[in-house]
């Protein structure tokens, strides 16, 4: 897209502060995004909860805020805010300096920010460095432009978004929410609405009864649909070819690729689906699930029948919860999800089954429940509920989304639509929270990739949607 600032002489006049504060902008954003803010849980203790890494970008930038002349206040690590203004009501600010290790495959390494084709290249980049610089020198523009505000501006320096959340949880413990604010942290125009998310963990304790299956394994995070299944059978030795032939015929109706090998006197199947988000199980091919109705056709014993009726008759063909009794849904937010996440069996151990639920507004969460853990139980598993986050959601009337949908409108001439998503944001953590930005519609997202990146330009155009932003909100 067009990334320049079109709109109003006041929203180019903030255009013009921050092309005035760019070089400072690209060279703080640079050194910020150096630090390698990773959960390091082995240097974590007392002030730095979450390891050196993240308590390093967090002095870093609390002691830039206060060069600056903003107020700052510290949660003992985990959270701190910088905050500029006065007046009774708060506008928020929520952004993260924690960032997800950078992996293998950049082509610069990923703490160096290096700018190539006028693109700053490092993790963080734009999940949430680069969007929190944008946002910290909103604030000092309008500080340093000496306009007059109604309400205080914060910006909450939050430190472990990209694991437990831990960060918000400690600071809203001792400190009051913001009257209502947005997180950087996602998508543009705005999210306004966001569904529930619930973790189950289903368990049982297997026998060592002997029969075809030693073991089963699919999936390895609850929020991804499986692309890979395995299994190994024992007791095979009469059926082997037999069994080879017919799995191959499976693989063939089905269009799906996979392999069956015989190791150490084991025969091991493998089934190749379709990975996809777990927000939309429908747009993959759940591996684990196309591997159990093969399997289910053996003549299984009782524990191995227990392991894999459920997953066909509950879930096979139904990601809507409609087989047991909770397809709720509502215009804004859709249906209730259901993915299988993960699958294990374990001769001899345990059998687990991992799902994320998802749910709109109004939704019965206890009816969900019930329901879940009734079905799995008449196969003999316990339920236990991992994480879960409530349904978020702002009014579409709200002078929140009212004024950042006008500033948005006005900053790219584009209308602001506003979206409703299956995904957790940040945002969530604030009561009356959206989120706004970084990344416009169609832009590719590089988060948690190789090569992450932030092009300068973008960088300073949400610069200035967010000064303008900020000053709307606070005037
Ligand atoms: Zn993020």
């Amino acid at each position: 897209m067009e990334v320049y600032i079109k709109g109003s002489i006041e929203l180019k006049k903030w255009d013009t502060y921050v092309k005035n504060e760019q070089d400072e902008i690209i060279k703080d954003t640079q050194q910020f995004l150096q630090i390698e803010s990773v959960l390091d849980e082995t240097t974590a203790k007392g002030l730095a909860p979450f390891g050196d890494g993240i308590r390093e970008a967090y002095d870093w930038l609390l002691h830039k805020a206060r060069t600056d002349g903003f107020q700052v206040k510290e949660y003992d690590g985990y959270a701190a805010h910088i905050e500029w203004g006065s007046g009774e009501e708060v506008v928020g600010i929520l952004c993260h300096i924690d960032v997800v290790p950078g992996g293998d495959d950049w082509t610069s390494p990923a703490f160096s920010a290096q700018i190539r084709d006028e693109k700053i290249y490092a993790r963080g980049a734009i999940d949430d460095k680069g969007p929190t610089m944008a946002c910290y020198y909103a604030m000092k523009i309008l500080k340093d432009s000496g306009v007059s505000l109604g309400k205080r501006i914060r910006l909450i320096v939050g430190t472990d978004e990209e694991s437990q959340w831990r960060c918000v949880d400690h600071y809203f413990k001792h400190e009051t929410m913001p009257t209502f604010g947005f997180a950087p942290d996602a998508d543009f125009p705005i999210i306004y609405a966001e569904k529930g998310i619930c973790d189950f963990h289903y368990t049982k304790k297997l026998s060592n009864k002997n029969g075809f299956i030693q073991s089963f394994q699919s999936g390895q995070r609850l929020n991804m649909v499986p692309d890979r299944a395995n299994a190994f059978l024992h007791n095979i030795e009469a059926h082997e070819e037999e069994l080879k032939k017919s799995f191959e015929q499976f693989l063939l109706k089905k269009d799906c690729k996979g392999s069956a090998e015989t190791l150490n006197g084991l025969l091991k199947l493998t089934v190749h689906g379709v990975s996809a988000h777990g927000m939309e199980p429908n747009d993959g091919v759940n591996a684990g699930l196309l591997l159990a109705t093969f399997l289910l056709d053996l003549s299984l014993n009782e524990d191995e029948l227990a392991f894999f009726q459920p997953l066909v008759n509950f879930f096979l063909g139904d990601s809507r919860g409609e087989k047991l009794g909770f397809s709720y849904s509502n215009e804004e937010l859709g249906n209730v999800t259901v993915n299988l996440g993960k699958m294990n069996y374990e001769l001899g151990s345990h059998a687990t089954i991992g799902l994320n639920v998802r749910y709109p507004k109004d939704a019965a969460f206890e009816e969900i429940k019930v329901n879940l853990d009734t079905g799995m139980g008449q196969y003999g598993f316990t339920g236990e509920i991992g994480s879960h986050g409530e349904p978020h959601m702002v009014d579409k009337k709200h002078p929140l989304v009212r004024t950042l949908s006008n500033v948005y409108k006005e900053s790219t001439g584009e209308e602001a639509k506003l979206l409703a998503i299956g995904g957790g944001t940040y945002a969530r953590s604030l009561d009356a929270g959206v989120a706004f930005g970084p990344l416009f519609p169609g832009q590719k997202d590089l988060a948690h990739q190789a090569d992450e990146h932030i092009a300068i330009d973008h960088l300073l155009m949400i610069t200035t949607i967010y000064t303008k932003a900020i000053y709307e909100l606070a005037k």
